[in-house]
């Protein structure tokens, strides 16, 4: 979650520097050697969308979108194949390379995670994320939406401790990496996380980590439902950006972003193969979001929808959350059919283009209606009913 929005930071930082004219239509594959952040890569790949002076945003055979701009371009060629992605064996081959020794890979329909830890570990995951994929594919198809199941493998990584995450997790976040059991990102388009049985607050005396009964048995505890959230959150974010519900580097509204994410937190660790989850009222989020309501603190509905810092400032971010879980609960429970058609149009926005505050404020209006304060008294109203 906090890795997110510090993805999204650096995104808006990098958009800011393309400078788009005209979309031009992929029609090769293009081979792009380019300084990086320092490093020198090899990137080969479609380009999605290019301006006038070079800069490009690639897309890889992995799935990988990486912005590049001109002045990093050390050279390019170009050939008339057509970019095919990975299959599954062919993306656990690439992770195991990049991550080295010790790594092993578990394949699951739609998930290839390579792990460090055990590998009933690695696949209880895989079974949870297959479970909450189904499930929100058909709940998203069902209010009308157009998804569908990802074709190409989504790529996992766990460690096994914590330690070894945050050292590949700086990598690519910095010193925010801090605080985060897990993130997704969308320029690599993984999940990242680290084996939780490990987590020492969670562990028992004499409790046992082996088996799939143990680490259900461990992650069923209360203690462990916030952790099992965030790989949930993330797992969200993941498909929803591969189903085509929404779309990464179109940089779609934080609020309903994050909103939906945590909208789905609500973890459902049953061995049923169908997910009870959804839906369900996410009582930390609420419990904070009513706090604010009754100290006269909470967000205004407007500047949740303009006000990006909201969630990346650490003072306020918690309430951010708590407020954009609690309007992405409303707008879905009583105002489907608008959600669904705000969905569907933000999905079609152009890559690379951040909205200024009236263009967001207006496509909201377009769908919720020009009463903002109409909307905000239905919204107390039926949300201080909730037991
Ligand atoms: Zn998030």
């Amino acid at each position: 979650m906090t890795s997110f929005r510090i993805q999204i930071c650096w995104l808006i930082l990098v958009a800011g520097l393309f400078h788009i004219s005209q979309p031009r239509p992929a029609r090769a594959v293009e081979h792009v050697m380019a300084n990086i952040d320092g490093r020198e890569l090899e990137l080969s790949g479609k380009v999605l969308i290019e301006d006038s002076v070079g800069s490009m945003l690639l897309e890889t055979d992995e799935g990988a979108m990486w912005p590049i701009e001109a002045r990093m371009i050390r050279s390019r060629t170009s050939d008339s194949e057509p970019l095919v992605s990975l299959d599954k064996k062919q993306l656990a081959q690439r992770l195991l390379k990049e991550m080295g020794p010790g790594f092993q890979s578990h394949e699951s329909k739609h998930y290839v995670v390579v792990f460090n830890t055990t590998r009933t570990y690695a696949k209880w995951c895989s079974s949870l994320l297959e479970r909450l994929q189904r499930a929100f594919i058909a709940y998203w198809s069902k209010r009308g939406c157009e998804v569908r199941a990802p074709t190409a493998p989504l790529a996992v990584l766990v460690f096994s401790d914590k330690a070894s995450y945050l050292h590949h997790a700086k990598k690519e976040l910095g010193e925010g990496a801090g605080n985060a059991i897990g993130y997704y990102s969308f320029g690599t388009n993984r999940i990242v996380m680290y084996d939780l049985t490990g987590v020492q607050q969670l562990r028992r005396e004499n409790s046992r980590r082996g088996t799939k009964h143990d680490i259900t048995a461990l992650l069923s505890q209360p203690e462990a439902e916030p952790l099992v959230a965030t790989i949930v959150h993330e797992a969200t974010h993941q498909i929803s950006f591969n189903c085509g519900l929404q779309k990464r580097f179109s940089f779609p509204p934080i609020w309903l972003s994050e909103g939906m994410a945590v909208y789905f937190e609500t973890p459902d660790l049953s061995g049923s193969r169908s997910w009870g989850g959804i839906g369900k009222v996410n009582y930390s989020r609420w419990d904070r979001y009513r706090g604010r309501v009754r100290a006269g603190q909470e967000i205004r509905l407007k500047s949740l929808l303009v006000n990006d810092n909201l969630f990346r400032e650490p003072r306020t971010a918690l309430d951010a959350y708590a407020a954009a879980w609690a309007w992405n609960y409303f707008l879905i429970k009583w105002h489907p059919e608008e959600y669904t058609s705000y969905l569907k149009e933000l999905a079609e926005k152009p890559l690379l283009v951040v909205d200024d505050k009236a263009t967001k404020l207006a496509d909201f209006r377009k769908h919720f209606g020009k009463d903002l304060g109409a909307l905000e008294d239905d919204f107390y109203r039926r949300m201080s009913r909730i037991k």
